[in-house]
């Protein structure tokens, strides 16, 4: 069976290695020159299945709108007349309530953990390295983050899953390069881990061309046409245009996933979500994190990746263009160097960083859409939202299983294109 991938990101990347090890005959095609080289290239590379958790929750528009005019806040919306925007923005509210949140939250954890076990299987089976470190220690600054925390704890011991509450003195402990901030705990979750994700991307290319997966680089697929049962991809180069008729399609575009759809009459409010990030060699290990910390209050984690740090967070919804010139970037830029120095100021000359913004590719409730589509040969893999990283390889999977008519290993309820019919 010839199966074809629409983009290189993390999420497209480990469809393309479930296909092949299913035996089909698989094509990536992405517009960039290699692979992780948009949403999947600077994320914070947390795998944090228990923290998989929609932003469509009791109490945020409140606290979003109380966030929104400080200078430092990690949250911007810059109202645009975009009705698409619009949509989202209402049908987000609307997924706040909590008997949303709870139905959403347990959907996206039954693919995260279900993807941290398929994880585990490709590094322990194949040996894949990607500067992985263990544990997430979330820190809480003040009685606020911990009034918040106690509906996360409740929700960890109901469902089992291992967490530490710490002292502040606790959380010493483990990340001994945490500064003298005053602050008022912690909870350490030492299922979750964190890796580089597009590092992962390159080593699980190299074995997906091990396995005969063709990658056509620097190739755009314009136009997805659909005869019939048929389906054909036009596609441009900077040598001209092609046309493609595969067995099967697999949308893993990311942000563009949404275009993509409507060319055949699929309307899914997906809309970018941008977010900032900084990386930053260490300049002295003692005061480096050790694994992953996240700053409840600002919602930016601090990830120790090889020998550098990477910051990111912030969440930026209206303005869609991916530049590090605006008022917003900037803005965005010194909460997340603020977070870095607040927490970690010796590891690092933070000037010296290298900065990055990406499109977290979200759907108002949370979780992604996996499978079939309207079209028999057209299958979905999109909307990971803040967690793609994390959901990639068990959603690269389940869509294999589903393009070759296997059962998946996991219930797909809520987790298909069903729900927004
Ligand atoms: C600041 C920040 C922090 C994050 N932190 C985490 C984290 O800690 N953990 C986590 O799990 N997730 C995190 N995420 C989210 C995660 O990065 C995304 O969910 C994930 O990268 C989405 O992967 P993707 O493959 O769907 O999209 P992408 O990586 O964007 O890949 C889509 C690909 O499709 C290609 N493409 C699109 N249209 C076409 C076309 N027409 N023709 C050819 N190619 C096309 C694009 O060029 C692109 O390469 C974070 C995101 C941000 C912004």
């Amino acid at each position: 069976m010839q199966v074809t991938v629409i983009g290189a990101g993390i999420v497209g990347v480990c469809t393309a290695w479930s296909l092949a090890e299913a035996g089909c005959e698989v094509t990536v095609i992405e517009r960039n020159r290699g692979v992780a080289q948009e949403t999947s290239y600077g994320n914070a590379g947390m795998v944090a299945p228990a923290y998989a958790t929609p932003w469509a929750a009791p109490g945020m528009p409140t606290r979003l709108l109380s966030m929104l005019f400080a200078t430092d806040s990690p949250v911007r919306f810059q109202p645009t007349l975009d009705p698409a925007l619009w949509r989202w923005v209402v049908r987000w509210l609307g997924e706040c309530r909590t008997t949303r949140f709870k139905r959403n939250k347990e959907r996206m954890q039954r693919l995260a953990f279900y993807s941290r076990d398929v994880l585990a299987g490709m590094r322990s089976g194949h040996g894949i390295a990607y500067e992985r470190t263990e544990g997430l220690l979330q820190l809480m600054r003040g009685e606020r983050d911990v009034t918040m925390a106690q509906t996360t704890i409740a929700f960890l011991k109901e469902a089992g899953i291992a967490h530490q509450v710490m002292s502040p003195a606790e959380c010493r402990v483990r990340e001994p390069g945490l500064s003298d901030i005053a602050f008022s705990g912690g909870i350490h979750l030492p299922d979750s881990e964190t890796g580089n994700c597009p590092l992962f991307a390159k080593h699980l290319k190299t074995l997906c061309e091990e396995r005969g997966v063709r990658f056509e680089f620097g190739t755009t697929v314009e136009q997805v046409q659909t005869e019939g049962d048929r389906v054909r991809l036009r596609t441009s180069t900077a040598l001209g245009e092609d046309h493609r008729t595969p067995d099967a399609i697999v949308i893993a575009a990311g942000i563009s996933s949404a275009v993509l759809l409507r060319q055949f009459g699929v309307r899914l409010p997906l809309y970018p979500v941008k977010g900032y990030a900084a990386s930053v060699a260490i300049r002295e290990p003692t005061f480096a994190p050790l694994a992953s910390v996240m700053d409840e209050a600002y919602k930016v984690a601090i990830v120790r990746m090889g020998n550098r740090i990477r910051i990111a967070g912030t969440a930026e919804l209206g303005d869609c263009q991916l530049s590090l010139e605006t008022r917003n970037a900037e803005r965005a830029l010194a909460t997340v160097l603020k977070v870095a120095r607040d927490w970690f100021p010796g590891a690092a000359n933070y000037q010296g960083a290298s900065w990055w913004v990406g499109a977290r590719p979200m759907l108002p409730d949370g979780p992604p859409v996996l499978g079939p589509t309207r079209h028999p040969r057209i299958f979905a893999n999109l909307g990971h939202g803040s967690t793609g990283w994390a959901m990639a390889p068990g959603s690269g999977r389940i869509v294999a299983d589903l393009v070759t008519q296997r059962k998946p290993a996991i219930d797909l309820e809520g987790l298909t294109l069903a729900r927004y019919a």
